[in-house]
């Protein structure tokens, strides 16, 4: 097989930041511009025949406030730190998208849904977080039910999923088969990036490598070999890299960002291996611009590896399917 380049993204607008970001609004309008950046993403992918996936939090396919009521699992999940607990939000919602674009997403899916070339996953229905205490495995297959049941009314068929926080939880792995889900996007394979797993705090230093590696080469590439990807199971499509955010502050490393991305891709594709990208649309919700000359730096980049090495745009579950034993 060819080297494989997949997009992951992960849709959540707030839901997937409702317990971390800063209560004086400051990252409001990153959340308020993620249906314009989904808009941007459709456009410039579909200029260099890019395929994407979009991890989706279940929530997003309710249209208003009853839709919400209705599609509400059996289970929920038992947080000992309630702060984690998306639910008692919904109350507080506004009746529609149009009066609230914070927490409704139908019109993006839409959108993403007529172009036929993307695919729309799961990141579960609430941003569900499987190493948390207290949570249980009944409450995750609920869950987990529930976000295949509203994109079901979509006619999607959810087949790939991308855990929220990255937060692995080996043994939900074979449920998640068993409820027809075929692929996930693992982590980078290092020990600054394993400590996801670990559902502790990342240590500082651990923040800080990250960090420094988005610039400069410390873990390595990250690109995979796709025969050792092949399962009979639910198949694991590693993250190679998050893509980080323009900086304002930080403008001059810029280059550098974009470069340590776009030399891990050649490798892929001389290499015949696995490059997986992922960043979540609200990261591109403010320096809009800035973001999007970095990306059409990398898309530019897959078109001349896609004409010199045949490197090949996936979906997740395009890919999955054909690395199943
Ligand atoms: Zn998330």
């Amino acid at each position: 097989m060819n080297g494989q380049f997949v997009i992951s993204l992960d849709f959540e607008k707030i839901w997937g930041v409702f317990d971390v970001i800063p209560s004086n609004g400051d990252y409001i309008e990153n959340i308020e511009c993620v249906d314009l950046v989904i808009g941007k993403l459709l456009e410039l992918s579909s200029k260099y025949n890019i395929k994407l996936t979009f991890s989706t939090v279940g929530f997003l396919f309710n249209k208003n406030k009853e839709e919400f009521s209705a599609n509400t699992p059996h289970e929920l999940p038992n947080y000992s730190i309630k702060k984690f607990d998306p639910y008692p939000l919904i109350k507080d919602i506004k009746d529609s998208e149009d009066l609230d674009n914070l927490h409704y997403g139908y019109q993006s899916l839409i959108k993403i849904a007529s172009q036929d070339q993307h695919e729309i996953g799961t990141h579960t229905y609430c941003h569900y977080y499987c190493l948390e205490e207290g949570q249980t495995i009944e409450q995750f297959e609920a869950d987990l039910k529930m976000a295949k049941k509203v994109a079901s009314n979509l006619n999607i068929k959810t087949q790939s999923i991308v855990f929220p926080r990255n937060q692995i939880n080996n043994d939900y792995l074979k449920s998640c088969f068993d409820n027809g889900i075929i692929a996930y996007r693992g982590f980078e394979d290092h020990a600054i990036y394993r400590s996801y797993s670990e559902n502790k705090p990342s240590k500082l230093s651990h923040r800080a490598m990250r960090f420094i590696d988005s610039f400069v080469n410390i873990t390595g590439e990250h690109t995979y070999n796709l025969k050792d990807l092949r399962s009979s199971s639910i198949v694991n499509l590693p993250a190679s890299r998050f893509l980080r955010p323009y900086s304002k502050k930080l403008k001059f490393l810029e280059p550098l960002k974009i470069n340590r991305v776009t030399k891990a891709m050649k490798k892929a594709a001389k290499n015949n291996e696995l490059y997986h990208l992922w960043w979540h649309p609200h990261n591109f919700g403010t320096h809009m611009e800035e973001n999007f000359e970095g990306l059409e730096k990398i898309f530019k980049t897959f078109e001349q590896l896609h004409k010199s090495h045949n490197f090949t745009s996936s979906t997740m579950t395009e890919l999955a399917n054909r690395l199943k034993k």
